[in-house]
């Protein structure tokens, strides 16, 4: 008789320690997700079996995880600031840090009216979550990839946030003219063959979400050269960076006419953000 109760299969964080850093908190959410239950269920009823069903499924997606799937493609969801995202493997994985920027970009604007712009949406997390906490902002997303895009729809539709606008852009080339006090984004920034690519749930996302070209800054140089035309006087970018980045990230937007120009930490106190104001008497 196979081990099948709640509390026998947890013990089988220790085999999953070997490919995860987070082993016993990723069978904690395969076992919510197969049972369909949230987290408080395993610790209330830890002698519960699995029916028959409920076992090979978890089976199933434990032996995928053990081949690194990430979580979030098994479960198909990740939380995001207050939201429950729906996730494909077309888009990256929105990660903590980036909460960072979404906290930030609140504490820089208050709550009058405003245009923002989110740049390569990827599962629309930014753009939801400022929306989610700014109700008067109108905030728009845009992504190169298609499937991007319709997975953001989708995540508004599942978060009753229809009201934040999705556009397959390629950065601005397809944006409809207009101008936006905030342009935030956390565009890919690793350098082409990072050897980290190679390891861990990464190895699962598409490319083109994470990396940009030899030094990782040609898509940040690019949205840095661009966003000046479609800020407002007054209007701030705001983007996400490697730990290693903030200095160049500064002189790029020093280099683009951007002013008052910081970094700031994530949760781990690395430089995460950067961003920088653009006031039109001193371009
Ligand atoms: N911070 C992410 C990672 O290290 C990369 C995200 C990105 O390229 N925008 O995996």
């Amino acid at each position: 008789m196979p081990a099948c109760r709640i509390d026998e299969l947890l013990t089988r964080a220790t085999e999953l320690a070997q490919v995860s850093d987070t082993a016993r908190l990723d069978l904690e959410l395969l076992l919510c997700h197969v049972l369909d239950k949230p987290r408080s269920y395993l610790f209330s009823y830890p002698e519960y079996e699995l029916t028959s069903d409920q076992l090979s499924q978890f089976e199933q997606l434990f032996h995928k995880r053990l081949e690194g799937h990430p979580i979030a493609h098994l479960t198909g969801v990740r939380e995001f600031w207050s939201l429950e995202l729906l996730i494909e493997p077309s888009t990256l994985i929105p990660r903590p840090d980036t909460e960072c920027l979404v906290e930030e970009a609140l504490e820089l604007c208050d709550h009058r009216p405003k245009q923002v712009l989110d740049l390569g949406t990827g599962t629309g997390a930014i753009a939801l979550a400022l929306a989610s906490e700014r109700p008067g902002w109108a905030v728009y997303g845009c992504d190169r990839v298609p499937d991007a895009v319709e997975l953001a729809k989708k995540n508004a539709a599942h978060n009753n946030l229809e009201r934040v606008q999705f556009i397959e852009s390629s950065w601005f080339q397809q944006l409809p003219e207009q101008s936006f006090d905030l342009i935030v984004s956390n565009p890919p920034y690793i350098i082409d063959n990072d050897p980290h690519l190679q390891q861990g749930d990464v190895r699962f996302e598409p490319l083109s979400a994470l990396t940009s070209g030899a030094d990782g800054l040609d898509d940040i140089r690019h949205i840095s050269s661009e966003s000046p035309h479609w800020l407002r006087d007054g209007g701030w970018l705001m983007m996400e960076h490697g730990y290693h980045q903030g200095e160049d990230v500064r002189e790029i937007l020093a280099s683009n006419g951007f002013t008052s120009i910081r970094t700031v930490q994530d949760l781990a106190g690395h430089d995460r953000i950067t961003m920088g104001q653009i006031r039109s008497s001193e371009i």
